[in-house]
């Protein structure tokens, strides 16, 4: 152990000492900032350091851009295709590549000859990757290091009102920018394809995590209650499962059963209707004909959502549909948005529920911008998709539904504290007032 980190010490020092210039300063403190925080939680650690040693280093930065990879990180990194090989091993099973993001870091340190002796991936600010060359053994040693952070819940109510789209009144009530996305996910799904109306309210307890109090790491949805006219009052508690990683890791109602969260979200950021599901005279060839899907009309250039997670299982072209692409979930069925005037995904790649996938257009046999949104089942029939509004999530149940009594109950607490908060402003550049309370 003491060599690795003797590595470890060395490549910061490599840093420090400025002889990689491509460097930045602001991630450089926080390297020296964070080596502190590793050498004051392993104090056993020597901090005799040979200078030579350090020398045989070079010491590399990149980071994810758009389209990346981990591939293409290492390549830019000057990572030959068999120590691309060990890393991929050494770290497939604890970080999930998928989920690469624009931003996150990679620094490696390389002997001379090119061999990879520390390789250190930051998936964020606090959750840092690291691989270690065992000098014995020659194989690499995986290690995650996680940051405390400071947690915070908070409370947000509001009122739709006419003439207004639900991410406004959500940023109005003060929901930050960066959360409005999850909460309005959350809160359409709940009425996703019925009717919402001016005056149902919303009530949302959201978490979120801070590194250094004020870089934000996370957020969740803890709870969601909607009251509305029509759909009626509902109620959603985040569960979580032992194991993170868990698919029953969801929203359900207190009766354990699933509510949410594959729930499925709008295509669109507004929905006008302008041709059903069923039999019709088709707007071009004048003849009766069944119309397996429904319009939207939208302007041209508007964005398209997928409107649940799942893998594109068709990106393409053809002279009646146009631009199409279609995205198989979990449940088997598929989801299918036609006339696109830009694609955005193709064959193969895994989406989440609200990612833009595309552009309406009006390509194809199509008599002006619209979109065109069907759904097949898993055995390929068109269904109505405004009939379909979930994919299946089990329920609770045994030790689960247990144990959701108990987050429930918990949820419910958490929920009275922090609307006994004194409400405070938002942040100084706001005149919102929110209901904040510091959890950990
Ligand atoms: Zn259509």
């Amino acid at each position: 152990m003491h060599c690795f980190f003797l590595a470890f010490i060395t490549v910061f020092l490599v840093s420090l000492l400025g002889c990689f210039e491509s460097f930045k300063a602001d991630s450089l403190s926080d390297n020296i900032k964070e080596l502190k925080t590793q050498l004051d939680s392993l104090q056993r650690v020597e901090m005799t350091v040979n200078k030579n040693r350090a020398n045989r280093y070079v010491l590399t930065h990149d980071s994810v851009r758009a389209g990346d990879g981990l591939f293409q990180v290492m390549a830019r990194m000057g990572i030959s295709e068999s120590e691309r090989r060990q890393i991929v091993l050494a770290i497939q099973d604890s970080v999930e590549l998928s989920n690469m993001r624009v931003g996150q870091n990679f620094h490696v340190a390389q002997r001379e000859d090119g061999r990879v002796e520390v390789f250190r991936y930051a998936t964020n600010p606090a959750t840092i990757h690291l691989l270690f060359r065992n000098p014995k053994t020659l194989e690499f040693e995986y290690r995650q290091i996680e940051k405390p952070l400071i947690r915070r819940q908070s409370v947000f109510t509001g009122v739709l009102e006419n003439g207004s789209t639900l991410n406004g009144i959500l940023l109005k009530v003060g929901v930050p920018t960066r959360m409005v996305g999850i909460a309005s996910g959350v809160l359409q799904c709940k009425i996703a394809f019925k009717q919402a109306r001016a005056g149902d309210r919303f009530r949302l307890l959201l978490e979120e995590d801070f590194y250094q109090d004020s870089i934000w790491i996370n957020g969740f949805v803890r709870y969601a209650e909607f009251d509305g006219h029509i759909v009626g009052h509902h109620e959603a508690f985040r569960y979580e499962d032992p194991d993170p990683k868990s698919t029953f890791n969801a929203f359900y109602t207190e009766s354990g059963e699933a509510l949410i969260f594959d729930g499925l979200r709008y295509p669109l950021d507004r929905l006008h209707i302008t041709s059903s599901f069923g039999v019709r005279i088709h707007p071009i060839t004048g003849k009766r004909t069944m119309h397996n899907g429904v319009d939207y009309g939208s302007p041209k250039g508007s964005p398209v959502y997928a409107v649940a997670a799942g893998s594109v299982v068709t990106s393409g072209y053809d002279e009646f549909s146009g631009n199409k692409i279609a995205v198989r979930h979990a449940d088997h069925s598929t989801s299918w948005y036609l006339h696109l005037s830009a694609r955005g995904v193709s064959v193969g790649a895994k989406v989440n529920a609200r990612q833009m996938i595309g552009r309406v257009g009006s390509t194809g046999r199509s008599t002006g911008p619209h979109l065109h949104f069907g759904f097949t089942n898993s055995a390929g029939v068109w269904i109505n998709p405004l009939s379909k509004t979930m994919i299946a999530t089990p329920k609770l149940e045994g030790e689960r539904f247990a144990r959701l009594k108990v987050q429930a109950k918990k949820i419910r607490e958490e929920l009275r504290l922090t609307e006994a908060q004194k409400p405070n402003l938002l942040d100084k550049n706001s005149s919102v007032k929110v209901k904040t309370r510091v959890v950990k």
